[in-house]
């Protein structure tokens, strides 16, 4: 007998037809003696139809105010799919009792709709597991320290699961979602991407960072720091298949390097439509200028990603930069009152229709030639490289927005992961 936590994405949660066949799942396990707790997410859509509810009120950027009240807003698609599921597992005649975050609690800290979670109460959920009670804890939400509720951020449920797995030390935390595993990279794109097996924590945390939106990154960053069991499975497959074989099923995330194994030199492709580039042109090429450009940014609290500056010329540099398309309106609202003067630069250019691709593989620390076949494959398909950034394990280029899937099937042939090589 071991203790599971089970997280079910919106599209298992998606009508009440698959709310019952979750419970029939979660019911199949409770009775093969594991004590279960299970965080769902909102029913699909249920979180966008929320959100936008406040946008037709308050179509302007949100502020810290406006913030509060999206995560009350926001918070109420998983309450709904909590009480569901203990209603429906109820009915298959499994005792079960539904939590809210706050209840539990799940302490946050105050960053509203991006608020990571500092604490989880674990008795409570001991005591009814003891009682022999299957445990329905929202995903997604918390409760800060002064009792306001709070979000985790978009596709948040995967990091609620994996936190509720670690502060109740479970066995495993299991991943059921629209898919059957992690990709080489979204099988939505690429059909013919391959799944798979295992995957190490640390590509999965570069492909999480990098935009596969399969497990939230900071779901990812929790499993790593308590070393939480994680695997990433399918709600599709008939619910009534054998425990062990489903629990064999899908792509686990390994944290120890298995020496024996043969490394792809890459095993994945990854990529991103969230970002906006912003280029001031003609900027006087001194020391501090890269100081004056960014140090504005990062006290307004934005994330810049890909940076590059170009080779001066006469005196004059371009310098580019990108950051989250949410921010692109205040960042060059920032640039254009605070630093367009100061730096002297002749022109401010943004470009909201660019794309991230990434190719990610443990592999590449002892491979040489993987980014210049990167490139290369690009340069066939006629794409060209806007910005490039690299780090041990991943290459990423910043490339036009309309040739995002193009760059994704040619890089996935050039890199042979298609089913079946491999
Ligand atoms: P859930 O609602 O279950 O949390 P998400 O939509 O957040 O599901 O994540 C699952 C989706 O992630 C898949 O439907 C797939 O399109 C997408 N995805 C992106 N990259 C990958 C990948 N490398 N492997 C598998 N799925 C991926
Ligand atoms: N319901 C939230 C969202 O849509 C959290 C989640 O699904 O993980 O982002
Ligand atoms: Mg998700």
């Amino acid at each position: 007998m071991a203790l599971i936590v089970h997280k079910y994405g919106g599209t298992s949660m998606g009508s009440t037809e698959r709310i019952r066949n979750v419970a029939k799942r979660v019911a199949k396990w409770a009775r093969a003696g594991h004590q279960m707790i299970v965080v769902p997410s909102a029913m699909s859509g249920e979180t966008n139809r929320l959100l936008a509810l406040a946008k037709e009120l308050s179509p302007t950027p949100a502020t810290p105010d406006l913030e509060r009240e999206l995560d009350m807003i926001a918070a109420t698609g998983e309450q709904v799919s909590v009480g569901l599921l203990a209603i429906a597992l109820q009915a298959e005649g499994v005792g079960s009792v539904s939590y809210a975050g706050w209840q539990v609690p799940i302490r946050t800290d105050f960053a509203y709709t991006k608020a990571r979670i500092e604490s989880i109460d674990d008795a409570k959920v001991r005591a009814d597991l003891t009682a022999g009670r299957v445990v329905i804890i929202t995903g997604f939400q918390g409760v800060d320290a002064q009792g306001n509720i709070t979000t985790l951020g978009r596709g948040g449920s995967d990091t609620s699961a994996v936190a509720v797995a670690a502060a109740m030390r479970a066995a495993e935390c299991l991943i059921y979602t629209d898919v059957d595993g992690v990709y080489t990279t979204d099988p939505r794109i690429v059909p013919e991407a391959r799944r798979l097996h295992t995957v190490s924590f640390e590509e999965m945390l570069e492909m999480a960072s990098l935009g596969s939106k399969v497990l939230q990154i900071r779901s990812v960053e929790f499993a790593g720091k308590y070393r939480v069991p994680l695997r990433v499975l399918s709600s599709f497959t008939p619910w009534d298949i054998d425990v062990d074989e489903e629990a064999r099923s899908g792509t686990l995330i390994t944290f120890e390097e298995d020496p024996t194994m043969e490394q792809a030199v890459v095993s994945g492709i990854a990529f991103n439509r969230d970002e906006a580039k912003i280029s001031l042109l003609g900027v006087p090429d001194k020391p501090g200028v890269a100081f004056q450009i960014l140090g504005p940014v990062a006290e307004a609290n934005i994330d810049v990603d890909v940076i590059i500056q170009n080779m001066s010329h006469e005196g004059k540099t371009d310098f580019s930069f990108t950051v989250h398309r949410n921010d692109y309106a205040k960042t060059v609202e920032l640039l254009k009152a605070r630093v367009l003067p100061t730096t002297g630069a002749a022109e401010l250019v943004g470009d909201t229709k660019i794309c991230k691709v990434s190719i990610v593989g443990i592999g590449m620390r002892s491979h040489v030639g993987i980014a210049s076949k990167m490139f290369r494959t690009l340069s066939e398909e006629g794409i060209n490289i806007q910005m490039i950034t690299t780090s041990e394990i991943k290459t990423s280029v910043v490339i036009d927005e309309k040739y995002m899937e193009l760059a994704v099937r040619a890089l996935h042939k050039a890199f042979e992961l298609e089913q079946g090589l491999v």
